[in-house]
């Protein structure tokens, strides 16, 4: 493919990673792309871990690498924000309806935060699962792109207040921005919609919700995190104790008819890396894993190996049945263990759920014929309409080598719907 301009366009749906690597690599075979993200930033998921396996690097090496070249890339438009509508026509020739919601600040920020420290409303911070707050005017996260501040209009007062926009310095506040409509037409279409954390809530017994010292595994990955809520002090969330013990609850809500049937292939993982975050700020915690069948594929098998090197790591072959919080805060984990044969009850002082990944694919979406999604509720590679196609885990769960190795393969196929 060369470098030159083709004809048309390519819209994608979702700014994770796997939409990121297609609108690059498409963008570098010379297509136009239009993506649209529902967040006020690019980056999905990904960008909230503390770091990612394989090799344990920050997400700011390997995204960082893929987003200078989303930035520095002349083809694509990026619309943050943003959601579609609908999308009516055939492979090929599809108009696309796109909702850009408004940010209420504009391209003259600098991100210089004046806005924020003059702002009186406090919002829990969704990036953060609530573990923390910000501002109404706020920073998306740290390596937010576009680097802008956005304000959250469902909860600020607006020109009744209006400290923010006396603090701005450089006119970029615009309380009055309404939403807008935008119209493009697209010769192919990719989701890449990614993924959203199973609702723990729903899962009976574990006590998500109602315990306090109970946390995902998204939100393990925030509490690690420099820029998180703790600035990456792994702690209990009742008071602030450091880690003597830990368990990680593995299929958390996954593989159970009651709730997600399937396997989320990736949760293993995570909780083994997660294992090892708190093992390098504990050296004398213990770590503990509930598991029905520990799945490290391929080459992530030497993770595990390592991993079990520990003398400080058990795994526990059993499904949790219960979970309960003392008036300390302290919990008791309660679990058949089935390679003894017995009930183990263990007291630890934080459980993580390794809860799974829920299918996020905008069904909303009022489209002229089918989107055929598989019995998860995920989106099938090709879709039946032609010229439109799902890629990362709007498709399936899975890791982020995956994600990106199918952005290429997928933006391929797409190509053949534009002209030369
Ligand atoms: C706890 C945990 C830890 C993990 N750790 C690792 C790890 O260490 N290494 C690894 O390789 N993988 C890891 N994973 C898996 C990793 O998160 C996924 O591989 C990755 O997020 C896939 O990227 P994606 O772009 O397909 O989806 P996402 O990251 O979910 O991105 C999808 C994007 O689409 C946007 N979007 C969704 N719907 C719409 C819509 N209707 N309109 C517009 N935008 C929309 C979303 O806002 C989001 O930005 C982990 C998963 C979990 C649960």
């Amino acid at each position: 493919m060369s470098g030159t301009g083709r004809k048309g366009k390519i819209l994608v749906i979702g700014g994770g990673i796997s939409g990121i690597s297609a609108a690059v690599e498409a963008g570098e075979a010379g297509q136009e792309v239009v993506l649209v993200e529902r967040n006020p930033y690019v980056g999905g998921r990904v960008a909230q871990m503390h770091q990612y396996f394989p090799k344990l690097c920050p997400p700011s090496c390997g995204l960082e690498i893929n987003l200078r070249r989303f930035k520095t890339s002349p083809r694509i438009r990026c619309l943050t924000l943003s959601e579609i509508q609908s999308i009516s026509g055939k492979p090929g020739s599809y108009r696309a309806v796109i909702r850009r919601n408004p940010r209420f600040v504009n391209d003259k920020c600098t991100a210089c935060g004046a806005c924020a420290d003059a702002c009186p409303v406090e919002r829990p911070d969704p990036y953060n699962f609530g573990m923390s707050s910000t501002k109404a005017a706020y920073l998306p996260c740290a390596m937010a792109y576009p680097m802008q501040f956005a304000i959250d209009g469902t909860v600020c007062t607006g020109a009744e207040c209006g400290e923010c926009v006396s603090a701005c310095a450089y006119g970029a506040i615009e309380l009055d921005m309404k939403p807008e409509t935008i119209e493009v037409e697209v010769q192919a279409v990719i989701w890449a919609t990614g993924w959203d954390p199973f609702d723990a809530g729903k899962i009976e017994g574990l006590g998500y919700g109602v315990h306090q010292n109970v946390i995902t595994n998204m939100m393990m990955e925030r509490l690690a995190a420099v820029d998180g809520p703790t600035g990456g002090r792994i702690q209990r969330p009742s008071d602030q104790k450091g880690i003597e013990s830990i368990a990680f609850v593995q299929c958390a809500g996954s593989r159970d008819e009651n709730y997600l049937k399937h396997c989320s292939g990736v949760c293993c993982l995570a909780s083994l890396k997660q294992a090892r975050y708190v093992r390098e700020q504990y050296p004398d915690a213990e770590v503990y894993i509930f598991y029905i069948d520990l799945r490290t594929p391929g080459r992530l098998e030497d993770f595990l190996v390592a991993t079990q090197e520990d003398a400080k790591f058990t795994l526990v072959k059993g499904k949790v049945a219960k979970i309960t919080e003392d008036a300390t805060g302290d919990l008791e984990v309660v679990a058949e263990d089935v390679l003894s044969g017995g009930q183990l009850r263990k007291k630890v002082d934080l459980v993580v759920l390794a809860t799974g990944l829920a299918p996020a694919n905008g069904r909303a979406v009022q489209i002229d014929g089918d989107l055929q999604t598989d019995e998860h509720g995920f989106f099938t590679i090709e879709q039946p309409m032609g010229g439109m196609f799902a890629v990362g885990c709007a498709k399936r769960p899975t890791d982020v080598a995956t994600s990106v190795r199918d952005a290429t393969g997928v933006v391929a196929k797409a190509l053949h719907f534009c002209g030369e």
